[in-house]
């Protein structure tokens, strides 16, 4: 039951990814003072069709600014720092925190959005050193994930340490940066942890992860044998496999062409940070020349391993040539990512095309091919084991996973298990841990340069216009003696082919005027938004009869001279 909710004490509120993959935003607050960790973004679904991407609901820190200290980015993959641009004013310009790799990332996102110092400050963390912010002190600890700078925090308040592990796994042999810094993270489980946060993401693998090590061997035998040109599809957002994969192509003799902007832009982010290997650098040919390069020479990274629609692999499978690049018969796809939940079908599609086009196609089916950047439960226990937490809330997953978790965590007894979703506000000292308040909770469309509520009913038209269609009709008053001067005219968009089938057209306009002459039996029109009324359900009901279909109905009177 909750109780009233205080601002004394220490408190943890997810706004997005506890229910949910991406999106992931935590508050926590202490004695009054607030701090965030990460502020990531999700792609929307056929929910919000046309819309860009997908921000939570920041209403209430937007009601409490003020209190908010600083914002703590784990590292640097979009489910983590890519609604931060966009939310920027309404977090009140808070001070950020992250480690050199993400501060690189995320100040080119800023960039992006004509957001440059002094206008925000980005503060570089060292590893082992202390950032305080309010009553909260806040260290970072190297972690394993799929991208460099990857980090742990340790979040310490007067009423105890709270650990929030961010994305990780435990790979013992990372291809890129050193392993997790598991001395550390032992020693904070000798000064005493409160709560654990952890990763859910791959709570359901058995076992251990592979590690990229182990996922570089086998994609070097791959590559090695292969006589003509090798297309490659990672997440643009994991760098170190984009790495990996580099370092191996040089290796055997090919020449890299990183196509695509996402691709592209995590390589610029790279080398401004200086962590991509110099010696690759003689080895890189642009798009423009890359056609010139002999097949067999040449490996490409290209964007669109979910089939994105616009992603260079979704248009080379449909058979474009873009910029000179094309799949020809012989050549090797390799879809190194796994398959997002809801891209299933898409996927199949392109690689179906890819395969009649001549291409060998390799993905996680029927290839050791890709790695994920998050642990499993064996994982998942050792830092438990060596945290040694009084309390877990699983973190970072759907609702299935969140439950996985703690299931797991209760079987094997290695905390007490609180567990929460989004807006649960969770008061964790001093008092006994208990749900304190219910806060709103959501997610905002991005769309063009609107931000839209989900409950819009700018999303509701939209998502009635992509199902149902669009007409529009429109009629001519006599602004003397309102008889109807012309129309009524109706158009369509998305419904019927008008040119193909005007009879249809014909028996939708008979049905709009049989409606308005049994309306207006004097042929006088004085309520113009009546006469629209009176319209617009007269063609949604003859298109039902006609069409099977309602389409979202644009009705129009004129008075003219
Ligand atoms: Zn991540």
């Amino acid at each position: 039951m909750a109780k009233k909710a205080s601002k004394q004490g220490l408190t943890a509120l997810p706004l997005g990814g506890l229910d949910e993959i991406g999106l992931n935003l935590m508050v926590y607050e202490c004695d009054g003072d607030m701090i965030l960790v990460d502020v990531g973004l999700t792609f929307p679904d056929e929910y919000a069709p046309g819309t860009d991407i997908v921000v939570p609901d920041v209403s209430y820190i937007r009601e409490n600014v003020d209190r908010l200290k600083g914002i703590f980015i784990t590292h640097a993959h979009e489910d983590h720092i890519g609604a931060l641009p966009y939310l920027w004013e309404e977090l009140g310009k808070a001070p950020v925190y992250a480690t050199q790799f993400t501060e690189c990332v995320l100040s080119g996102k800023m960039a992006q959005f004509d957001l440059l110092p002094p206008e925000y400050n980005i503060h570089v963390t060292k590893e082992g050193e202390r950032y305080k912010a309010g009553c909260f002190e806040v260290e970072y600890i190297s972690i394993t994930h799929s991208v460099p700078g990857s980090a742990a925090l340790v979040i310490r308040t007067p009423y105890g340490n709270i650990v929030n592990t961010g994305d990780y796994k435990l790979d013992r042999n990372p291809v890129l940066g050193g392993p997790s810094n598991l001395e550390r993270i032992k020693q904070i489980g000798e000064e005493g942890v409160l709560a654990l946060f952890s990763d859910s993401t791959d709570i359901f693998g058995e076992g251990e992860k592979p590690s990229e090590t182990e996922l570089s061997e086998s994609l070097d035998d791959i590559i090695a044998g292969q006589d003509k040109a090798i297309f490659v599809s990672p997440f643009a957002s994991n760098f170190e496999r984009i790495l990996s994969v580099s370092e191996i192509a040089v290796k055997h003799g090919r020449k890299i062409c990183y196509a695509g902007r996402s691709i592209q832009n995590m390589v610029q982010y790279a080398k401004e940070c200086n962590m991509f290997p110099d010696y690759l650098l003689d080895h890189i040919v642009d798009m423009s020349n890359a056609s010139r390069i002999a097949r067999e020479d040449i490996l490409y990274f290209v964007t669109g391993s979910q089939a994105q629609p616009n992603a260079m692999l979704n248009r080379l499978s449909a058979g474009e040539n873009y910029r000179g690049i094309q799949i020809a018969s012989g050549d090797t796809v390799i879809l190194s990512s796994r398959h997002i939940p809801g891209n299933e079908r898409a996927i199949q599609n392109m690689m179906n095309r890819l395969t009649k086009a001549g291409a060998r196609v390799l993905s996680g089916h029927n290839a050791f091919v890709h790695v994920g950047g998050h642990g499993h439960k064996d994982e998942t226990k050792q830092i438990y084991q060596l945290l040694k937490p009084q309390y877990s809330v699983p973190s970072y997953g759907t609702y299935t996973h969140l439950k996985e978790h703690q299931k797991f965590v209760e079987d094997n007894k290695l905390a007490k298990c609180l567990f929460i979703t989004n807006g649960d506000k969770l008061h964790l000292a001093p008092e006994e841990p208990s749900i304190i308040e219910r806060v709103e909770t959501g997610r905002c469309y991005v769309d063009g340069y609107n931000i839209l509520d989900e409950d819009k009913f700018i999303l509701r038209e939209r998502r009635q216009m992509s199902f149902d269609g669009l007409a529009t009709v429109t009629l001519g008053i006599d602004f003397r003696n309102k008889s109807i001067a012309f129309g009524p005219i109706v158009k369509t968009k998305g419904i019927i082919d008008e040119d193909l089938q005007d009879d249809v057209l014909e028996t939708v306009v008979a049905e709009v005027e049989r409606s308005l002459s049994g309306k207006y039996k004097d042929g006088r029109i004085d309520d113009p938004l009546e006469a629209e009324e009176v319209m617009r359900q007269a063609v949604r009901r003859a298109f039902g009869r006609e069409r099977g279909r309602k389409p979202v109905t644009v009705p129009l009177v004129v008075e003219i001279q």
